[in-house]
């Protein structure tokens, strides 16, 4: 009898046995087609993994495969290879990952209708590409020449990366291959689709994110793996899709934090794409101004390894746009003034004069992070959360960053009747009051994520934007990836300082990565663009560095502190958490996770102590976590792959939530 093993989406680390039913014949070449099985009461979708003749299962207990969906061509062998790497390197059962790596659409068992890829008119003009720069030439050169194949694109903002992408994506379609490239932002995917599109508009490049309807999704993933699209631009879940002829996969602003994802199976999009190059053979570009220190210390060969070769691109590309000039305002002697200091708002005034923009940068927002009661110590506090509820004056509520409670702001003190609630510090809101008295002739615009909230009113702004209708920007992180404003030319960020001691130890690295991204905003055209930093500590080596747009420096000094205190990339770590109503069964969890017994081989594993995470409570869940680490990434894995069935056998109590994350960046 033919017996089919299937992948399902369920948390147990095994496949299900199935019987082929009589007069359907199955072969090796169905492996990797979806099949419809029955599972306990219910039907599911799977995926055929294996064509075996015996089975642990009694055959009066085995069922028939329902049926098996040959519409799709059957899923890759490559496909298979990368998510098998991905469930044991992250430690999640096999079937979740595979299942869960297919848009929703082709895992339900009633599928949405599929649409036709929309129609592409045939010999649209393609969009000249510019001449190359000296830089960009030496980089293809480089590639080109081929003795190697991962390769860490720096890039100074501006300089052209993404025209070397395109020429390479441009190599890849000459010669019969597809292109994949990764974005860590949906936000970021609508401009650089059109500019893939101009210049390649009938590579049938399709776009995978999670905002795309069902049905769309289904689609372009289906034009994927048939061959159809040759270019697939996708956010951190599209490193899964099956590419058969997949040539090249190009990863840009590596270091984002975005291509990790948070909940389900924590996995990092960027390595699994060095992964997924590495196994079949082909190029991988890593583009960024401010490459992640783990990628840059792979590119230094720091750690003996030297998996990556090292790019540089120091110029920009525009002719005649030089890089912004930084400077540091001094905090201590230039006073601030409702937040900003008098160089600041000079400096904004000269561009009202001139009719240029200037950008403000708070990564804060709402009008201030608490209220208080000076007369009786009250705050606004999140009964949810460990947190403190943000004062939101736009919407005269007050809201948890964290769980989303939200209160009405009260006009009294709640425990003792005063009327006069003061509210404590300053975001995006209150900088735009501020800045609006200032200078009441002003156009003001803020871009946070609550003035746009949904994609078609960041789009609205975006327009407005480029449109001229805003003289100063007031705006979080959000404005400050990717974006080209022709007419801004100032860049103030109010206040940097907090993250330089903040406990995060990677606290620096992502203030650096974000300072010169925003501080990139600034003149990319041809006026030359303005950046002041307002901070009490001018002479920080972190401001130093950034101030001469030397990243190299900040990293080196950075992976030097890293090494001194055996942080990554000189450790390997992964983090235990434990979620429950009570905090000690949290922690009791972790404390007999940490009391398994460990074996000889597992020596070289260090257990931290478990502790209630920075954010003790969120959504009335108390939070811990313990730490294990290793100066051996094959040490720390074997361990893992041990200690989770571990894990799995614990009697936790019954509410307790836990999960393993391997490579963890938050903390
Ligand atoms: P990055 O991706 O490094 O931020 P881009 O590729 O977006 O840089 O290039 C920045 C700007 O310079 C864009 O407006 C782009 O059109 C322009 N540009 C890039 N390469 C060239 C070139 N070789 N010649 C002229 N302009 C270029
Ligand atoms: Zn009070
Ligand atoms: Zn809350």
């Amino acid at each position: 009898m033919q017996i089919a093993r299937v992948a399902l989406d369920v948390p147990l680390r095994r496949f299900f046995d199935y019987r082929v039913p009589e007069g359907e014949r199955m072969s090796v070449a169905d492996i990797g087609c979806r099949v419809r099985v029955p599972f306990g009461q219910r039907h599911k979708i799977g995926i055929l993994v294996e064509l075996a003749t015996d089975t642990d299962i009694p055959l009066a207990q085995l069922k028939p495969i329902e049926s098996i969906l040959r519409e799709l061509p059957p899923l890759p062998a490559a496909w298979f290879r990368l998510t098998k790497f991905c469930a044991a390197y992250y430690h999640a059962p096999l079937g979740q990952v595979m299942l869960s790596t297919l848009p929703a659409g082709l895992r339900a068992l009633a599928p949405p209708k599929p649409r036709p890829l929309r129609q592409r008119i045939v010999d649209v003009p393609a969009q000249p590409a510019p001449l190359l720069t000296c830089e960009q030439e030496a980089v293809l050169t480089s590639i080109a020449a081929g003795n190697a194949r991962a390769y860490l694109l720096h890039g100074v903002t501006g300089s052209g990366k993404t025209e070397v992408y395109l020429r390479l994506i441009e190599r890849c379609l000459a010669v019969g291959q597809q292109s994949l490239l990764l974005v860590p932002e949906i936000n970021l995917t609508p401009q650089l689709e059109a500019r893939v599109t101009a210049r390649f508009p009938n590579a049938g490049l399709v776009s995978l994110h999670s905002e795309l309807g069902e049905a769309a999704r289904s689609r372009n993933w289906r034009a994927a793996l048939t061959g159809e699209a040759r270019i697939v631009l996708g956010t951190r879940l599209a490193v899964f899709t099956p590419l058969p002829e997949l040539g090249l996969i190009i990863v840009d602003e590596e270091h984002d934090s975005s291509f990790k994802q948070q909940d389900g199976i924590r996995y990092s999009a960027r390595d699994l794409a060095v992964f997924r190059a590495h196994d079949s053979g082909i190029l991988i570009v890593l583009g960024s101004a401010t490459p992640s220190l783990e990628s840059w210390a792979n590119a230094q060969g720091v750690d003996g390894s030297g998996r990556y070769r090292l790019l540089s691109l120091r110029e920009r590309a525009f002719a005649g746009a030089c890089l912004p000039l930084l400077r540091c305002i001094d905090t201590r002697f230039d006073k601030l003034q409702d937040g900003l200091s008098g160089a600041l708002l000079l400096a904004i005034e000269q561009r009202l004069v001139r009719a240029e923009q200037s950008l403000v940068f708070l990564n804060r927002r709402g009008y201030a992070p608490v209220l208080a009661c000076a007369a009786c110590g009250w705050t606004s506090h999140c009964h949810r959360c460990a947190a403190n509820l943000v004062l939101h004056l736009a919407d005269r509520c007050l809201r948890c960053h964290h769980c989303g409670f939200e209160a009405r702001v009260p006009k009294l003190c709640p425990t003792c009747g005063n009327q006069d609630l003061s509210a404590f510090g300053r975001g995006t809101q209150r900088i735009e009051a501020v800045l609006a008295e200032r200078f009441p002739q002003a156009r003001i615009l803020r871009v946070d994520r609550d003035s746009a909230r949904s994609r078609k009113q960041w789009e609205v702004l975006l327009a407005r934007i480029h449109g001229g209708e805003a003289d100063i920007l007031v705006g979080t992180q959000m404005l400050a990836k990717g974006h080209d404003f022709p007419k801004l030319t100032l860049v103030g960020a109010i206040a940097p300082d907090a993250a330089l001691f903040a406990a995060d130890w990677r606290a620096p690295e992502r203030l650096f990565a974000q300072l010169m991204q925003v501080a990139g905003r600034a003149g990319r055209a041809d006026r030359p663009g303005e950046v002041l930093l307002q901070t009490q500590f001018p002479e920080h080596p972190l401001y130093a560095a950034l101030i001469r747009h030397d990243y190299p420096a900040f990293a080196a000094m950075q992976l030097k502190e890293r090494q001194q205190a055996g942080f990554p990339p000189y450790a390997h770590q992964a983090m235990l958490r434990a979620e429950s109503p009570r905090m000690a069964d949290a922690l009791g969890f972790l404390a007999s996770a940490r009391a398994q017994p460990v074996s000889d081989e597992d020596l070289q594993v260090i257990f931290y102590d478990p502790v209630p995470m920075r954010l003790s409570r969120r959504a009335s869940l108390e939070r811990a976590q313990l730490l294990v680490e290793s100066p051996s990434r094959r040490a720390l894995q074997r361990f893992l792959a041990h200690w989770v069935t571990q894990l799995e056998a614990i009697r936790a109590p019954s509410r307790l939530r836990w999960h393993l994350e391997v490579d963890p960046l938050e903390f």
